[in-house]
């Protein structure tokens, strides 16, 4: 993972930049407003616009270090051009994104620091992500619900910041996916991402600037997944923006 320009410069959408390399239906920019997905988030899509075109941007390929950015067509656009992030998908992933970190942290607090073992956000308005949790009472998990809207209500702030991968380890829960550690990036920091005053936790997703950002969330489904595994979907109230 390298340092995104999502990550520095969140409010940035449109990005005027320079195709440096393009095969057909993909372009590698030379600097790109797109999150490329990753951890359970799907890539930013939008628009790349030139004189005289445009073409949507329908999803990130990273290869090798590269991200190359696929197109709805065959073409093989050069020079300058104009990136658009699509504002009403990135404000989709960046509320579920942080309804999942609070949803985490009520787990984590409540269960004995129970851990993830998976997370994927949709583009339908829903998300689920699967904790460790032998035990768990699934009306227990039920009733989390209020509490995740009353951080949403609080308006709580979030804040990132970079740490070394030796001090990220070493602090409890900090990495709080039972699996994976997120990679670092490529001066071997890592991405902590913060809800003032609730969590800490690794993280190289996007995510809303303050909690009263997200629509309210309603718990919709918890699936027992194997012996250790519980499965819980959330969704936005009313769906798709
Ligand atoms: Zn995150």
């Amino acid at each position: 993972m390298s340092r995104y320009f999502c990550h520095e410069h969140p409010d940035v959408l449109i990005l005027e930049t320079r195709v440096e390399a393009a095969r057909p239906g993909a372009v590698l920019l030379e600097q790109s407003p797109f999150h490329p997905g990753g951890g359970g988030q799907l890539a930013d899509r939008g628009v790349l616009r030139w004189s005289g075109g445009e073409v949507r941007v329908t999803g990130i390929e990273a290869v090798g270090g590269l991200y190359w950015h696929r197109l709805a067509e065959p073409i093989e656009p050069a020079g300058v051009v104009e990136t658009v992030v699509d504002s009403a998908f990135r404000s989709l992933m960046a509320q579920l994104h942080t309804d999942t970190h609070i949803l985490n942290a009520l787990v984590f607090q409540d269960f004995q620091g129970a851990l993830v073992t998976g997370a994927q956000l949709n583009e339908d308005g829903t998300a689920r992500m699967d904790f460790d949790l032998p035990e768990a009472d699934n009306d227990r998990l039920r009733a989390l619900e209020p509490a995740i809207n009353d951080v949403i209500r609080q308006d709580l702030p979030l804040r990132d910041a970079y740490v070394s991968e030796a001090a990220a380890l070493a602090e409890r829960g900090l990495v709080r996916n039972r699996s994976v550690a997120p990679p670092p990036t490529s001066d071997g920091a890592i991405r902590v991402v913060e809800i003032v005053g609730l969590d800490r936790q690794a993280c190289g997703g996007t995510h809303l600037s303050s909690t009263a950002g997200s629509r309210p969330v309603r718990i919709l489904k918890i699936d027992n997944k194997g012996r250790h595994n519980r499965r819980i979907k959330i969704g936005l109230a009313g769906g798709i923006p």
